[in-house]
Parts: C-alpha cells; structure tokens; sequence
C-alpha cells in the first residue's frame, strides 16, 4: 500500500530507458528482451543457459544495478530470469558470492538478488556455501585469455558438509563462462557431481571458449 502511494508520489523510472514509467523494467523494454540462442558449455561447465542477449536495455539495467547500487532492479530481472527459465532440475540453487570487499563496496551481491527471485515452489533450494577467497580484478575489464587466469583458485566451498551432488550456479553475466567454470572447479573439488551455470545474460559477440 505505502509502496503505492509512494510510487504514484514518485514514479519509478526505469532502469532500461530511463523514463519515468513508474515501472522498474517498463514494458517497452521487456517486450525487446531476446532470447539468448542455445550454446555449447564453455569448459568446466556441465551446462550453460542464458535468457536473454545482453544488449540495449537489458544492458543499461545491470548497470544500473551494479554500479548504480539500485538493488532493486535485481527483483524485476529476477522475476525475467524465473519466468524465462522455468521450472530448475538440480538439487540446489548457488549464487556466484562477491568477494567481501566488492560486498562492502557495492552493499549486495547482485548474483544472489537474482538467484532469490528463483526461489518458488517447485524449484530447489538457494544454499551458502560458497566463498570468493580472493579478490579478483573485474572480469569485463579482462581480455578473455586473462579471464580465466584471473579467477581460478578465486573460489572455496567452506559448508560444513558437501554440497549437494546437482547444482545450478547463478550469475548476472556470462561471458567466457570462466568465472562460473572457476566456481564450478570449487563446488567440484568438495564433492559436487554436476555443475549447470545460469545467467540473465550474455553478451552476442562473446566467444564460447576461453581456449
Ligand atoms: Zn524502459
């Protein structure tokens, strides 16, 4: 109610084009989202899905949301993301963490934003457990033969038992996949069978393979 009210005082304006549509994510941009086409998993990964191609809107909204701090951007492309992923087969839901410097800096993890927008019934659950160890430089600054460099190692599985065996692992962007694939090496390493990378989105031009 008081959201409301507060909305019709001060209309969201959105994150995609910038008006003032009293919406988050407007229609107009939602309804120019595409689909993300089906790819081979970069390696190190199981599997690999992205919805939607990382372009116009959608990428002017994960700036918004990552470098803007405007958390809640991560609710409506979060609802996106459940919506055009469906129902998710794994025993559990992990988050790619920040290291804790970033989640200081930036006061969230926009990966687990996202993944929370995932918990509904049917699909299974979001878990902890997994910690960045070590600060990394940002991957988008990276030439993608430093990406992978970057990150391995950068990744710890610190829960008290062993993660369960399928995992689907969550980020906002995948673009070489290396540092889902680094993720997927640590949750590997502690006992995990399969690791099935999700992310909103992935840039068109990205190549598929670090090698
Ligand atoms: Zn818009």
């Amino acid at each position: 109610m008081l959201e409301c009210i507060l909305n019709w005082l001060f209309p969201d304006r959105c994150a995609g084009c910038r008006r003032l549509t009293g919406d988050l994510f407007c229609a107009a941009c939602r309804a120019r989202l595409r689909p993300y086409p089906p790819f081979a998993p970069p390696a190190g990964l199981d599997a690999a899905w992205v919805a939607f191609r990382y372009e116009g809107s959608l990428v002017a909204a994960i700036h918004q949301l990552k470098y803007g701090r405007r958390r809640r951007v991560a609710h409506v492309l979060g609802d996106l993301l459940a919506a055009a992923a469906g129902p998710l087969v794994a025993d559990a839901l992990i988050a790619v963490p920040l290291h804790a410097d970033r989640l200081r800096e930036r006061g969230f993890n926009q990966a687990a934003e996202l993944a929370a927008r995932l918990q509904r019934p049917g699909n299974p659950p979001l878990i902890d457990g997994l910690v960045r160890v070590r600060a990394t430089h940002r991957q988008a600054r990276l030439a993608a033969h430093d990406r992978a460099a970057n990150v391995t190692g950068a990744f710890v599985w610190v829960g008290r038992s062993p993660p369960p065996p399928r995992l689907i692992l969550i980020d906002d962007v995948l673009t070489t996949g290396a540092t889902l694939a680094a993720g997927a090496a640590a949750l590997r390493a502690a006992g995990a069978q399969s690791v099935t990378a999700l992310a909103l989105a992935r840039s068109v031009i990205a190549k598929t393979s670090v090698q």
